[in-house]
């Protein structure tokens, strides 16, 4: 593509539309439109270009009967070349409008064109629905981030920030910046190092999450801050997880939990608004404990029914282990299943050690009693499924019982997945938002053989349970919180500890000696003597939420250049090695692993 067309300088010439913006009342002003080649055609003569740029595409024509050396220009454009049109915005006929596009009604009857710059042919088509392999997709960011879906999304993601922003705003929210050369934060990941040349063999870790400093930020008398801030997490990585990725982190002082929520609902409902979604505040409310017993899971997904323990209808009749509950799971509406669809529930209860009942005729037979006793308090439709769960065998781990309700709630959501497509059972636009509230202090490690906190060691318990702190921590419950929306968890939080003996007495739960928690938190622990107000935050998944709004599936398809699953950037290489003297310099050695 070297040198041999002719480019033209943009010089001081200005562009009087956008290419979404003119319209049938335009007809007969002078226009100067810019952008990329998204499509030319040559009638014999009559040259056709759709010109793209951020806001939409307007069509050009070159007429045969125009300036010759202008035709001749725009014989030469190719796709995505770069280029300036100025022309008279005319009406199209009537058989030519097109009705797809909002600018359809008009064309610019070119007499000028520059042509700015020009495109090798790129590595995929800019249509809409064209499927591309992700790797090129990401190779090639520049590219795929122009074509209209992603153009979309990403600016469906700046103004998802600027609303969260002018909410939080409004509320009296401050944007603070924390930094991301930092010490190590424990939010259960491992960091990310950096490593620091001028003190040698020293390290900062970049942030988890702004934990800490947002805490210490609360000290300081800032009342409420908050930051779309990014936030770095050395996790295996899992599909669709970012090493680098975005939270909306926010924290206040004087809080109760209630009051977390009052600030964070009107910004769901106000960001939803955005993207065109009505949403009802408040959100329901639900206790870690009921969200267990009725759906199996922790971010219980609202569209689908919730199940039912059914253990009290069915006694002696031996469905399954002994002291193990047997669940009814309620799926409205998939109509009848076929004897092979039937049969297929089996081995999905089996991979997670549940006997599935599915067989109505035979319950009805050996049981009538009790079935009319489920039918009763289930109460399900003619076109819905039901069906009873019970353990094969009363597993061996701490908690026998939740993790039977835990396979249940798995195969609950994985019938429901199933037979969605068909029945549109989940509407990814149906919002239904849930805090899960209450959740247990800490969580047994099985391989460190001690207690680990469940959400981190800064959340405080429920004030009737600080004295179990450390005499029956699995009793526990915290003050802390998750927004739950259609099965994902978008958000976190806690109220925190501010008081200095509570703190003690947690890290003594946590088995950190004194010494042990002066060394890793030393800061916060001195912050908390000095004046610590009540607080408490929380921080929501900004790419996940931007991801649900926008109706696609995976992060990457949010973020202007994300990682591939493997944490790989392929479009600048990253991550790489780096020369010798760099290391050097660090007084880093590599060793062979
Ligand atoms: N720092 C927590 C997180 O990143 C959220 C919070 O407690 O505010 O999950």
């Amino acid at each position: 593509m070297e040198g041999s067309l002719q480019l033209d300088f943009l010089g001081d010439l200005r562009r009087t539309h956008h290419c979404g913006e003119l319209r049938a009342a335009d007809a007969g002003k002078r226009a100067v439109v810019m952008g990329w080649i998204h499509r030319r055609r040559d009638l014999g003569g009559v040259i056709f270009i759709h010109l793209r740029d951020r806001e939409g595409v307007t069509q050009a024509v070159f007429h045969a009967d125009g300036d010759a050396v202008v035709h001749k220009r725009a014989e030469e454009i190719r796709p995505e070349f770069v280029v300036a049109v100025e022309g008279t915005v005319a009406l199209r006929s009537k058989e030519t409008i097109n009705p797809s596009i909002p600018t359809g009604e008009v064309e610019v009857v070119a007499d000028k064109v520059w042509i700015l710059n020009e495109s090798r042919t790129p590595p995929f088509p800019m249509e809409e629905n064209v499927e591309v392999s992700e790797e090129a997709r990401l190779k090639y960011r520049y590219v795929d981030l122009r074509r209209p879906r992603m153009q979309r999304n990403i600016i469906l993601r700046a103004k998802v920030a600027l609303e969260v922003r002018q909410a939080l705003y409004e509320q009296g929210f401050l944007e603070i910046e924390t930094p991301f050369m930092t010490r190590s934060t424990p939010e259960g990941a491992r960091d990310f190092l950096v490593p620091s040349r001028v003190n040698s063999g020293t390290f900062y870790a970049l942030p988890q999450s702004p934990q800490i400093f947002k805490q210490l930020l609360m000290v300081s008398g800032f009342e409420k801050y908050f930051q779309i801030v990014r936030c770095f997490r050395d996790e295996d990585l899992r599909a669709d997880r970012q090493p680098e990725f975005t939270q909306i982190d926010l924290e206040m002082s004087f809080p109760q939990q209630d009051r977390v929520f009052e600030a964070i609902e009107p910004v769901m409902r106000r960001v939803c608004k955005a993207a065109g979604f009505d949403v009802a505040t408040p959100f329901s409310r639900m206790t870690y404990d009921q969200a267990m017993r009725s759906y199996g899971i922790d971010k219980p997904d609202l569209r689908l029914p919730p199940f039912h323990m059914v253990t009290d209808l069915f006694e002696g009749a031996n469905l399954g282990a002994e002291g193990m509950p047997l669940v009814a799971i309620h799926i409205p509406r998939t109509g009848g299943l076929s004897r092979k669809e039937r049969d297929d529930l089996k081995p999905l209860g089996t991979e997670k050690g549940l006997r599935v009942f599915e067989d109505r005729k035979r319950l009805e037979r050996d049981f009538p009693q009790a079935v009319a006793a489920l039918r009763e308090r289930v109460k399900p439709g003619e076109e819905d499924l039901l069906i009873l769960c019970s353990a094969a065998e009363k597993p061996r781990s701490q908690r026998p019982e939740e993790d039977v309700l835990k396979a249940c709630g798995q195969l609950r959501l994985q019938i429901g997945q199933k037979y969605n497509d068909r029945h549109k059972l989940l509407d990814p636009t149906d919002f239904k938002f849930l805090w899960v509230v209450d959740f247990p202090m800490f969580e047994w490690d099985q391989e460190e053989n001690r207690w680990m906190a469940a959400h981190h060691p800064f959340t405080t318990v429920l004030d009737e349970h600080i004295d179990k702190l450390t005499t029956d921590p699995a009793a526990c419950r915290a003050k802390s919180y998750d927004l739950v929306l259609n099965g994902v968890e978008l958000a976190s939080g806690s109220i925190r500890i501010h008081r200095r003996d509570v703190q003690s007495k947690v890290f003594a739960a946590l088995g950190f000696s004194d010494e042990e928690a002066r060394r890793r938190f030393g800061f916060l622990l001195d912050a908390l003597e000095y004046g610590a107000p009540p607080h408490g935050g929380a921080a929501i998944g900004f790419d996940r939420l931007v991801m649900i709004l926008a109706g696609e599936t995976s992060i990457r398809d949010v973020i202007a250049f994300p990682k591939t699953a493997k944490g790989t950037d392929l479009m600048c290489d990253a991550p790489a090695e780096v020369p010798e003297r760099q290391l050097r310099e660090l007084g880093i050695a590599l060793r062979k692993t």
